[in-house]
């Protein structure tokens, strides 16, 4: 279809305020900016923010975030993970492979995997489906490496120790993953918090041989 057609079909809307025209339109992207370097080479929050290595788990080697989860953004995400909004994956992969690129030339991008039961309620994998958009912006290759291996409790309200010991080995290597001789890999998640879930879904990967493990997210909560 024609780019403009496309546009009347599927009118964009802006995540922050619902005006038409823009994904997020240039007031909310003014209220609530991307993250724009020089930033923390691990935690990603820019200076002049408070740097959040200290309650990163420390399995995640790096990681990088669009912006703060607050806003447009805030709403972008919630439109796209709980409202059926799965126009706004292009938009949002838009950003999220800009962030990705650094840890090229070339990685492994396996996106957080959803509870089976989660799925067939929601319908779709919000980060899968931000992994095959990213992958195919980047020419790098995205893989449903990881399964849940049981249901977890959700994370809000709960404190760093408890997030870890909620997500322990929740996680397994999903059936027919290839050893990972040395790839770099790139989870993709929506929002980070402490990354105690990215952490836990990093410690099947690296028993399974990889080498650099990093996450891009959409936010950061802060
Ligand atoms: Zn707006
Ligand atoms: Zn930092």
């Amino acid at each position: 279809m024609l780019p403009f057609l496309v546009d009347l079909v599927y009118p964009k809307r802006c995540a922050g305020c619902g005006s038409r025209g823009a994904w997020a339109c240039a007031l909310c992207l003014e209220d609530v900016p991307l993250f724009e370097q020089p930033w923390c080479a691990r935690c990603g929050v820019p200076n002049g923010l408070r740097c959040v290595c200290r309650e990163l788990d420390p399995a995640l080697d790096a990681v990088r975030s669009v912006g703060p989860f607050a806003g447009w953004l805030r709403g972008a995400i919630v439109a796209f993970k709980y409202g059926d909004e799965t126009d706004r994956a292009d938009h949002l992969a838009e950003l999220l492979a800009e962030r990705a690129r650094e840890f090229g030339p070339d990685a492994i991008l396996v996106p957080m995997p959803l509870h089976p039961a989660r799925l067939r309620q929601r319908g779709y994998n919000q980060s899968a489906l931000l992994a095959e958009r990213v992958a195919a912006l980047l020419g790098w290759t995205s893989s449903p490496l990881v399964r849940r291996a049981r249901d977890t409790p959700h994370q809000v309200g709960l404190g760093a120790d408890e997030r870890r010991s909620n997500v322990a080995e929740a996680f397994a290597l999903a059936e027919r993953a290839p050893d990972l001789h040395g790839d770099t890999i790139v989870l993709i998640d929506d929002v980070i918090t402490t990354g105690s879930s990215l952490a836990a879904c990093a410690a099947p990967l690296r028993a399974a041989g990889s080498g650099r493990i990093v996450a891009a997210t959409l936010a950061r909560d802060i």
